[in-house]
């Protein structure tokens, strides 16, 4: 991985043998402040946003006369790494799903880096830089990993990552072509996916796919990532990578709430741990806490330890 401290200067990092980077850089330099943009790992240098970058407060979310989400409160701290776990029905999506604009919640509020996001659209909570993760839909299967990840920015709405370039120009138009290319290539491989660029993304395995989901998701420049079971029919090889990708990705500064069943992973990757229990957060405390905490052995954990 490169040195996050590089992206504070002047050439960008480009890809060896890609599309006419000497050139069209040379020729652009007096756009290169404009349109220069830090890689995917590089997110710490571009600055993070300060304050908390996710806080729910008092959530409530009813489907009829069922409290799906019943007064959930948590808050999760910038650079982590944060489980989210409890038994089935317990809440964890429809929290996810109320989050990034879903559903509108009945109740309570959501905070992205202190400001209120209650209500808003998802591509409004994108923009603001929060992002879920979405698995590759029907359509996009048949497209190639590659035209996936072109069309990744404006799937999501990922406006800022447009308004990094400039509009208007003929000029101005090839360079953001070009920009988000390079871009491209380098989430491709950084995940280790760029051989699979020219794939049809309904041929990757279920763990190329995962990486290719998380790929996407990065594309619209978002400083706090939800996984919903990111690791679900991933082969262990694939999910090391996954979860190696994770950790390069937070100690870049991005933040990341995690749904996972699996509780080897949870307790040995998350610095904190969320349980909800019939819509509510039930406990939340480092994972060496929670294991022991009978709360949470009787409602969740009894069955598996
Ligand atoms: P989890 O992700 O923790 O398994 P969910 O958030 O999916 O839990 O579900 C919480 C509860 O809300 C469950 O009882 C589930 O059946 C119910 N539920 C979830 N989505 C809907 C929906 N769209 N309509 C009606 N009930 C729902
Ligand atoms: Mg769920």
């Amino acid at each position: 991985m490169s040195d996050a401290s590089e992206a504070g200067g002047g050439a960008r990092p480009t890809i060896d043998g890609r599309a006419d980077d000497a050139a069209t850089d040379a020729a652009s330099a007096p756009d290169a402040g404009e349109t220069e943009r830090a890689s995917p790992v590089e997110h710490a240098a571009r600055g993070v946003p300060t304050g908390s970058p996710l806080r729910v407060e008092n959530l409530v979310k009813r489907f009829g006369g069922l409290t799906a989400v019943d007064g959930a409160s948590f808050d999760v701290e910038a650079g982590s790494l944060t489980g989210l776990i409890g038994p089935n029905g317990a809440g964890k999506s429809t929290t996810f799903d109320c989050i990034t604009g879903v559903y509108r919640p009945d109740g309570g509020a959501v905070y992205l880096y202190d400001e209120e996001i209650t209500g808003l659209r998802p591509y409004a909570i994108a923009d603001r830089g929060l992002v879920r993760t979405f698995q590759i839909a029907r359509e996009l299967a048949e497209m190639t990993v590659l035209e996936n990840m072109m069309l990744a920015p404006q799937d999501q709405r990922g406006e800022r990552l447009w308004r990094s370039v400039l509009p208007g120009s003929r000029r101005a138009v090839r360079e953001q072509e070009r920009e988000l290319r390079d871009r491209v290539w380098e989430t491709l491989e950084f995940f280790e996916i760029d051989h699979l660029a020219e794939e049809y993304a309904g041929t990757l395995s279920g763990g190329q796919r995962k990486l290719l989901e998380l790929a996407r998701a990065l594309l619209t420049d978002p400083d706090v990532l939800l996984l919903d079971e990111p690791l679900a029919g991933v082969n262990p090889v694939l999910e090391e990578k996954l979860l190696d990708r994770i950790h390069d990705l937070r100690r870049e500064g991005y933040t990341f709430l995690l749904v996972e069943h699996d509780m080897d992973v949870i307790m040995n990757n998350c610095e904190r741990v969320i349980v909800m229990h019939q819509g509510r957060v039930l406990a939340d405390d480092a994972p060496a806490a929670i294991v022991e905490d009978e709360r949470v052995i009787d409602a969740y954990l009894g069955a598996n330890v």
